[in-house]
């Protein structure tokens, strides 16, 4: 049975349901599993004969342990995955020789992130429903995170989620997508400041242990393992969809907070043969200068057309660290303090060098040309964030025969005044969506501060009204 680590070695071990209900460590790391669980070539041929949601309990059960029983969390995969509009839930399509897409798009909230929180949001009742318990979701977001976590959240009684975005800086769709869910369980707080101010707040919510205590605060960020776990799948099933185990296959992740990319890392430790990961970001690059210089150093965060990745600091980039500096807990706690008063930290290249990541940056117009040329030579329309894996993917690709995924992490129509300004195409939204224009909206506007954001939560959160 897998337990549960931080990468500041300071917090106690946890098991999995701990993690789950916990999110962020104690003492302000984060979770990883203290091995990973090993799969033979032949347990990954046998993927072949499964569908997603049967793949997704065999490949994630071992980090589960006792909390939960095999025919339980088997029946949680199966109802979160059937909320998905693609039978295959997350298909893959050919674009070019050896090119392909891998579509992460198909669940209700149009992003990849409903792939993780569809699971998470089962896990959280099952998890506080056998014990009578209740708890605080409070998360940030840049878009597509909250219109995810509310989906999975919404009407379930054991939880109050509070999601904080950027006030006016997520797309009308984005917005939208949480604001029209009037459930008295779910509150929008619109923060006048950009991601990063939201992110901040959150993680000072996390390090005030009285207030995460009294309301029992959980995570729905990427911070949260059970997130990273359940996209660590699609990896796997893609790639034995392509010829895995026998050919290792390379992968283009549009990538912001590191939770995805990482996911796929996880699986490369646990037995999938992968050839390269390719980190790909827009002009707000901490992520790409950091894999070809060493250097990760914080520069402001620059609005774009693929909002979800407009983001400064990388939470779960902690996770990779740990593991790059041999799992020295207090090497990671240095690095983290360095970056808080110096701004940044180096590390030594040649502990790069080894490893199977690459990366690099699209700029705005790179972007635009990019969902240009896909509709053009493979009649596919692509988001932008999927534009970006798209154009880095192909620049930052090894010569080897290898197949190429690049992770379509969201659906053209929620972002379509980017989709329309490069192609001229409206991309229209799928049918239960068609009417979200006229749905009425509920949210409040609140300063960034974070008494303020804090006594709003404290006054409405249920656990506190209970006693
Ligand atoms: C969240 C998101 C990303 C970035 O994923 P990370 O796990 O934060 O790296 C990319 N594209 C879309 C559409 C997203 O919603």
């Amino acid at each position: 049975m897998v337990r549960y680590i931080s990468t500041r070695g300071e917090a106690p071990v946890l098991s999995f349901d701990e993690v789950v209900l916990t999110g962020l460590a104690r003492d302000g790391g984060l979770y990883v599993p203290e091995t990973w669980p090993q799969f033979s070539q032949d347990e990954i041929r046998s993927l072949a004969s499964m569908n997603y949601a049967d793949a997704a309990a065999f490949l994630l059960y071992p980090f589960i342990g006792d909390a939960i029983s095999k025919s339980d969390f088997t029946a949680m995969t199966t109802k979160a995955y059937a909320s998905f509009s693609h039978q295959a839930v997350v298909p893959l399509s050919q674009l070019g020789p050896n090119e392909f897409l891998m579509e992460l798009y198909h669940g209700p909230t149009l992003a990849f992130k409903d792939v993780a929180l569809q699971l998470l949001g089962l896990l959280y009742d099952h998890l506080l429903g056998s014990r009578g318990k209740r708890v605080t979701i409070v998360g940030a977001t840049s878009g597509d995170t909250g219109s995810a976590a509310i989906d999975a959240c919404r009407g379930r009684d054991a939880v109050d989620i509070f999601i904080l975005h950027p006030a006016g800086r997520v797309s009308e769709v984005q917005r939208r997508q949480m604001t029209t869910v009037l459930d008295s369980n779910v509150h929008n707080i619109a923060v006048e400041g950009d991601f990063d101010d939201c992110q901040a707040m959150v993680k000072a919510m996390f390090n005030d242990l009285a207030f995460r205590d009294e309301l029992a605060v959980s995570a729905v960020n990427s911070i949260n393992w059970a997130r990273v776990m359940a996209q660590i799948v699609y990896y796997f099933t893609v790639g034995v969809s392509l010829g895995s185990p026998d050919r290792a296959v390379s992968f283009s992740v549009p990538s912001g907070n590191f939770g995805d990319v990482y996911a796929g890392y996880a699986a490369s430790k646990m037995g999938l043969p992968v050839e390269q990961l390719i980190v790909a970001t827009n002009r707000n690059d901490i992520l790409s200068r950091f894999f070809n210089s060493g250097e990760y150093r914080k520069s402001g965060v620059d609005p774009t057309i693929s909002p979800s990745m407009d983001i400064q600091v990388s939470s779960n980039f902690e996770r990779f660290l740990f593991d790059l500096h041999g799992r020295d807990g207090v090497a990671v706690s240095d690095l983290m303090s360095k970056l808080d008063t110096d701004g940044g930290f180096s590390v030594n290249m040649s502990l790069l060098n080894e490893g199977i990541f690459s990366a690099g940056s699209s700029s705005e117009d790179e972007t635009l040309q990019t969902i240009q040329h896909t509709l053009q030579d493979s009649l596919k329309l692509v988001d932008p964030h999927t534009a970006v894996g798209l154009k880095v993917g192909a620049e930052c690709r090894n010569h080897s025969d290898a197949p190429l995924v690049t992770l379509s992490t969201a659906h053209p129509a929620k972002f379509p005044d980017a989709v329309e300004k490069a192609t001229g195409v409206h991309p229209e939204l799928p049918g239960h969506l068609s009417d979200l224009f006229t749905r009425e909206e509920r949210l409040v506007q609140l300063p960034n501060d974070l008494s303020t954001v804090k006594s709003y939560i404290r006054e409405r959160a249920r656990i506190l009204q209970a006693i």
